[in-house]
């Protein structure tokens, strides 16, 4: 039954995820609210975020193309969507791509791109961990992770008038810096901070939309389960807190949560008919 609702869900995200609140459960309550977006992106309009992010996800597709494969697109994409109308943005232009590549990734790009790798995706059992890591990129665009990084980093290169400049006219000479930049973030990875809150709230976002929400913290396992030797996945090593970290950051943070809503699907069947050819 619940999996039917789901499937409901899915073709119908925009009209019907109202009946998935569930009124009791407040994410203010849950996680630290972020009080100060920061002066300094303010000036970043709506627009120019999602141009930033298009620069940005361009040359990022440069190093990695996308599956060629548009049935799994679309279900990667039906599953990002839903998650995404659950959220304070659901109007961006959400987008999310599966990258043919067999390293074990996945990152956001301003304004609502985001990218999960092949790789990462044949490691995962079931929709819900789908959800799961889902979840955790769209809390890096709702709270601007990457563009504050972006900005913040590129202003040193950058002064003054030239920042803005780069903001503004995407045809200018200062604009190829702060995309290059933008694009070196995804080799350095973002502040230890930004990444334990996405994973608290996109825990959230994947338990409002229906899915377990043991779904990230099992794919966290899974991680910790290979060897950091393995080359497929000394990036996301790299640019994020170790797993068996982020695990003890979620138990301590995010019960009762998590067994509270460890009870809804996790629609493996659907995932593996999807994903598998
Ligand atoms: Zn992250």
């Amino acid at each position: 039954m619940k999996t039917l609702l789901l499937l409901a869900g899915l073709a119908f995200a925009v009209t019907a995820h109202a009946q998935f609140r569930m009124p009791s459960f407040d994410i203010n309550k849950m996680v630290d609210t972020v009080k100060n977006v920061g002066k300094a992106v303010k000036e970043i309009d709506e627009a120019e975020e999602v141009a930033i992010g298009k620069d940005v996800a361009s040359r990022l597709l440069g190093a990695a193309p996308l599956v060629a494969d548009a049935r799994l697109q679309r279900y990667v994409n039906h599953v990002g969507r839903w998650l995404a109308v659950q959220t304070e943005r659901p109007d961006l232009p959400w987008q999310f791509g599966v990258l043919d590549s067999p390293n074990v990734n996945a990152f956001a790009v301003p304004g609502g791109t985001i990218f999960i790798t092949r790789g990462l995706l044949e490691r995962m059992r079931n929709e819900a961990e789908l959800a799961g890591v889902l979840g955790h990129e769209i809390v890096h665009v709702l709270r601007k992770h990457h563009l504050k990084a972006i900005q913040k980093g590129a202003q040193s290169s950058l002064a003054g008038d030239a920042m803005s400049m780069a903001i503004k006219d995407r045809a200018g000479p200062a604009r190829d810096k702060l995309i290059a930049f933008g694009t070196e973030m995804y080799s350095r990875g973002l502040d230890k901070g930004d990444e334990l809150e996405a994973d608290r709230l996109g825990i959230v976002i994947a338990a409002r939309a229906g899915y377990d929400a043991y779904g990230l913290p099992s794919v966290l396992q899974t991680l910790q389960a290979m060897s950091a030797q393995d080359s497929a996945i000394a990036l996301m090593f790299k640019t994020h807190p170790a797993p068996g970290e982020r695990l003890d950051a979620l138990s301590e943070k995010m019960q009762p949560v998590l067994d509270t809503y460890s009870t809804q699907p996790q629609l493996a069947d659907r995932f593996v008919r999807q994903i598998k050819k």
